[in-house]
C-alpha cells in the first residue's frame, strides 16, 4: 500500500463522489442456484459473488464430529474477475478467505442441531473490486439461512479504512490498493459479537476506534438487506 496517490477530491468526496462514511450500492438475492440446498448472489459496487451451500453427512466418516457439523467454506476467484486473468486453483489468500469465512459463519450457526454433519459452502466470485471477503460473508449468511440451517444470527460484516490519511467505510478498489489501511470487520448484530476482525495497513487507536464505529453504524442497514432476501423468497412463494 502507498500513500502518495491522490484518493480525495477537492470537494472533499472520494474518487467515485462518495462521503467518508457511504456505502457502495448491495443487493442480495437468495434461491439463485436449484440445485443447491441454498444459494444467494451479491452485487456489492462492483463485486458479483454466487454462493451455494450443500448440507451433507461428513464424508468419510472418521471426519465427522459427533456432536455438531463441521461448516467448511470454499473462496475461488473466477479467472475473469479481475482485471489481469486470475490464476486458477487455490493460492494463499484463497486459503485465508475461506478460513475467516469459515469461522465466522460457525459462530452463527447452531452446529449442536446438525451432529455429524458437512455444511459445504461454495463461494464464487465473478467479479472483485476490493472487499471480496466481507461481501462473500455477508451472502454466505443468507445463503446458509436459505438452505434451512438453524442459526443464532446472520453474520453481517463491511470494511473501512484509511485514504489520503481519512477513514472512510467500505473501500473502493483503488483505495484498497493506494490507501494506507483496510479493515474488514463482522459481527453477530443481535449480541454485537465480533467475529471476524483483520487489518492490513496501519491506524492509530483513535483511528481505528473511528473506523469500528463507522462500520457499526454501517451494519443495520447491510442486517436489513440481507432479511429483506430472505423474506422477499418466502413472499414469492407463499403468493403461488
Ligand atoms: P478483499 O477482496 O476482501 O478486499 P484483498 O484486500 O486481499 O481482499 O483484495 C482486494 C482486491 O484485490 C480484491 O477484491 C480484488 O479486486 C483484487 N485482487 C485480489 N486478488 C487478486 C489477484 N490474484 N489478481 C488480481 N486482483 C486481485
Amino acid at each position: 500500500m502507498e500513500g502518495n496517490i491522490k484518493l480525495m477530491r477537492e470537494d472533499g468526496l472520494r474518487l467515485d463522489g462518495r462521503s467518508l462514511n457511504e456505502m457502495r450500492p448491495i443487493k442480495i438475492q437468495t434461491g439463485v442456484v436449484e440445485r443447491a440446498d441454498g444459494s444467494a448472489f451479491i452485487e456489492w459496487g462492483a463485486n458479483k459473488i454466487i454462493v451455494a451451500v450443500y448440507v451433507r453427512e461428513a464424508y468419510p466418516k472418521h471426519a465427522q464430529n459427533i456432536d455438531r457439523a463441521i461448516v467448511k467454506a470454499r473462496y475461488n476467484m473466477s479467472g475473469y474477475s479481475v482485471e489481469e486473468r486470475k490464476r486458477p486453483g487455490p493460492d494463499r489468500r484463497t486459503m485465508e478467505i475461506s478460513k475467516v469465512v469459515s469461522e465466522a459463519l460457525s459462530s452463527a450457526i447452531v452446529l449442536e442441531k446438525l451432529p455429524r454433519a458437512e455444511i459445504d459452502v461454495f463461494i464464487q466470485v465473478l467479479e472483485a473490486d476490493a472487499g471480496t471477503r466481507i461481501a462473500s460473508l455477508t451472502a454466505s449468511s443468507v445463503a446458509v439461512a436459505d438452505a434451512g440451517v438453524p442459526m443464532r444470527d446472520l453474520v453481517v460484516g463491511c470494511t473501512a479504512g484509511k485514504a489520503d490519511g481519512k477513514i472512510v467505510l467500505d473501500l473502493s478498489k483503488d483505495e484498497d490498493n493506494f490507501g494506507q489501511a483496510d479493515i474488514p470487520m463482522a459481527i453477530l448484530p443481535r449480541t454485537g459479537k465480533v467475529v471476524l476482525l483483520q487489518l492490513d495497513g496501519d491506524v492509530t487507536e483513535e483511528e481505528f476506534n473511528e473506523a469500528t464505529s463507522m462500520m457499526m453504524d454501517a451494519m443495520p442497514r447491510i442486517s436489513e438487506l440481507q432479511r429483506n432476501a430472505l423474506m422477499s423468497k418466502y413472499s414469492i412463494e407463499d403468493g403461488e
